[in-house]
């Protein structure tokens, strides 16, 4: 649903800002749904009030910008009570990101917690330990090996590991390394050469990524680590 990672490539939209969206048999869930999420689904055919559930993996704003009216989508407004909301404590704390007044709209509300598995459906998932990334936030696997999704983080010693899977997608920011809690290409490629997926997916890009033409880089990367990298673009779809 969208490609465009941090604040500036949000703000000019030069790649949509939807997150991800995964389906397994009848069961749907929307994963971080940035700004504009809602203008994606409508724009792919996905129907949000078909959604089993709502998955962030933290609450800053290009992850959590359409949280809101995504639980309305997915409730009909409100008025069929239904489907899962997962999300950090500090999404629905101090500060909330989700809103009070549709707090009773889903079914239920998960407070996620480190390296703990949970069932939407025919779709399962489990966390991360939390990452080093200035707001409480996961990474995820799910359908066991199947896909690891590597959220922001700042690089850290068994991240790779943590996120192993068959695919991997990873969050890959910053182009050159900078003093923010983001990993950058060279972190991605440390990540691709210990974990070495079937396939390796680079997404949410920031605007020193996107300006080095991301499927450029994945091509070096494949060449450099003997994985097959892709760079992400709005409306990929991968059949796992
Ligand atoms: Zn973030």
């Amino acid at each position: 649903m969208g490609t465009a990672g941090a604040r500036f490539m949000v703000a000019k939209q030069l790649a949509a800002s939807g997150g991800l969206y995964l389906e397994e048999g009848t069961t749907r869930l929307a994963l971080d749904p940035g700004p504009g999420a809602i203008v994606q689904y409508a724009k792919r055919k996905i129907d949000p009030s078909r959604l089993s559930g709502i998955l962030l993996s933290h609450r800053h704003l290009d992850h959590a910008g359409d949280v809101n009216v995504m639980i309305e989508a997915m409730t009909e407004g409100g008025f069929k009570k239904r489907g899962r909301l997962y999300c950090p404590s500090d999404a629905l704390d101090e500060d909330p990101v989700v809103l009070g007044y549709l707090r009773g709209f889903p079914e239920e509300i998960v407070r996620l917690q480190p390296e703990t598995a949970y069932v939407l459906g025919s779709i399962d998932f489990a966390t991360s330990p939390a990452h080093p990334h200035g707001a409480e936030t996961y990474g995820f696997r799910f359908g066991g090996d199947r896909l690891g999704w590597v959220t922001d983080s700042a690089y850290y010693d068994g991240i790779a590991e943590q996120h192993r899977a068959e695919v991997m997608v990873i969050h890959t920011v910053l182009l050159e390394r900078r003093p923010l809690p983001h990993l950058c290409l060279e972190d991605a490629e440390a990540i691709i050469r210990e974990a070495r997926p079937r396939l390796a997916i680079l997404t949410h890009f920031g605007m020193t990524m996107w300006r080095a033409h991301p499927w450029e880089l994945a091509a070096r990367l494949t060449e450099s680590t003997g994985v097959e990298v892709k760079a992400a673009r709005d409306g990929l779809t991968i059949d796992l």
